[in-house]
């Protein structure tokens, strides 16, 4: 594969760069970038492709063929990295994912279950799934719940046999902590570590833990982390579909040295190998989840959303606009990108939003808030995020609960509630579910 950058003059004619794309998408030439600009008089459109070896000339010579093209000029992309797959814009990127592994079913051994008893501990949004679609694997699964828990019917009358904690760790081979991460240490020193036995198998869907420290496992016991890429609602209904969700997987400890190999077969239990489960470890599992909620998807999504709804009050909106344009219409924008990738979103929008996107992005997310990014990110991997959280935690978690009522009280709540209580749509998926 070669990285070209061409720069294409093109007639200022309807449809001229969509028949261009079309003739990018039916040489199968995947568009790693496209920006169409209209300064000059001639409208001008970069695209960055890549290229099968020696497919560049000929691949060219069309477009340049193209009535409503006036010339094409390349430029090599220094960024170009052969053999590296090129599904989405960050592949460019030489982080330590690209040349991790990514399994497929026939990588995994279900015997490797058989034959061991599963305890999956709590029946929450990860319990849940995991139970019933290991279950549903032929895998033997025990729940265990603690005294006067909530889910306990819902696991019986779902046909799974339901114990304590202290049972369930104590019957079975291969222990697995779906319970929140706070709660994690103390149910595991009370309930699970004094049942352990060398041979055993401890199992987490998150890596927090045990690379932060919280829980030391002892030796002669597998550590394994195996997390599903989706909440547990999906992993089951996926599973059920006959599909899978992406999952990640990885070793803390290897007594047995069959440690990853377990791993995966209990990812393929919960149906995550015919979606590709990504070989990785407990610290880059938890460094980038964290990184992620914060920075991307929980904290940096919801400061956005704000900030761009009380923009708009502030300058005399109306706050229901505010909310449609900040907050409801995300969505479609979201879906795009969940689907296409980023330039495939551009290529959806009007000309003009994508023109407003690259001229004020970067405006709005701009160096200090990289700058922000590296220290919350620095802070995660020194552990001082996971200190502060735990010592909350620790002490009744007063500042959080705080922090969680001033933000209910944010007008773009309020707003919400009476906006969302007319689409109707909502309510149907609400009784469906
Ligand atoms: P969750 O839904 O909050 O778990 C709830 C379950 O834990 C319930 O069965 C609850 O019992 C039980 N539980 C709560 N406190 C307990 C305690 N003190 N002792 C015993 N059981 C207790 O948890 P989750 O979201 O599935 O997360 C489980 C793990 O999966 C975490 O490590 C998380 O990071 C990871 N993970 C989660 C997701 C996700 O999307 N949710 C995705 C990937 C990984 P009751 O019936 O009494 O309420
Ligand atoms: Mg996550």
């Amino acid at each position: 594969m070669t990285r070209e950058r061409w720069t294409i003059s093109v007639a200022d004619r309807p449809a001229a760069v969509e028949r261009i794309l079309g003739t990018l998408r039916r040489r199968t030439v995947p568009v790693v970038e496209l920006s169409v600009s209209r300064e000059s008089p001639t409208p001008r459109m970069m695209v960055v492709v890549d290229l099968a070896n020696g497919s560049g000339e000929r691949v060219r010579a069309e477009i340049e063929a193209n009535p409503d093209v006036f010339g094409v000029e390349r430029a090599s992309e220094p960024t170009a990295e052969s053999g590296t797959p090129t599904q989405s814009e960050d592949s460019r990127g030489a982080s330590s994912m690209s040349s991790a592994t990514l399994y497929e079913p026939t990588a995994a051994d279900p015997e490797l279950l058989r034959g061991r008893r599963v305890a999956v501990i709590g029946y929450g949004s990860q319990g849940h799934a995991h139970a019933l679609n290991l279950r549903d694997s032929g895998v033997d699964v025990v729940v265990g719940l603690h005294e006067g828990s909530s889910s306990a019917d819902r696991a019986r009358s779902a046909g799974l046999t339901v114990t304590t904690v202290d049972e369930a760790a104590r019957s079975a081979d291969l222990i697995a902590i779906l319970i929140p991460d706070p709660v994690q240490p103390s149910v595991y020193d009370e309930k699970i570590a004094p049942h352990l036995e060398p041979g055993n198998v401890l199992l987490f869907a998150h890596g927090f833990n045990v690379h932060y420290g919280e829980i030391e496992p002892p030796q002669g016991v597998d550590v394994v982390l195996v997390a599903p890429k989706s909440p547990g609602d999906m992993v089951r209904r996926e599973y059920l579909a006959g599909r899978g969700v992406p999952a990640l997987i990885g070793v803390h400890q290897d007594a047995s040295g069959k440690a990853r190999e377990i791993a995966l077969a209990y990812a393929n239990g919960l149906g995550c190998t015919r979606a590709g489960v990504l070989d990785t470890d407990f610290g880059a599992e938890t460094e980038t989840d964290l990184f992620g909620e914060q920075a991307v998807l929980c904290g940096g999504f919801s400061a956005l959303v704000k900030a761009g709804f009380d923009t708009l009050v502030e300058a005399g909106y109306d706050p229901r606009l505010a909310y449609f344009e900040c907050l409801h219409e995300l969505k479609l924008i979201v879906d795009l990108a969940y689907a296409n990738g980023l330039s495939g979103m551009r290529a959806e929008v009007s000309d003009t939003a994508e023109f407003g996107d690259y001229v004020s992005g970067t405006r709005v997310i701009g160096e200090a808030s990289r700058k922000a990014m590296k220290e919350i990110l620095g802070e995660i991997q020194s552990g001082k995020f996971a200190r502060r959280w735990i010592d909350e935690w620790q002490g009744g978690g007063e500042n959080f609960k705080r922090m969680r009522e001033e933000e209910g009280r944010h007008q773009i709540n309020e707003v919400g509630n009476g906006l969302r209580s007319h689409m109707a749509w909502l309510h149907e998926e609400e009784a469906s579910s």
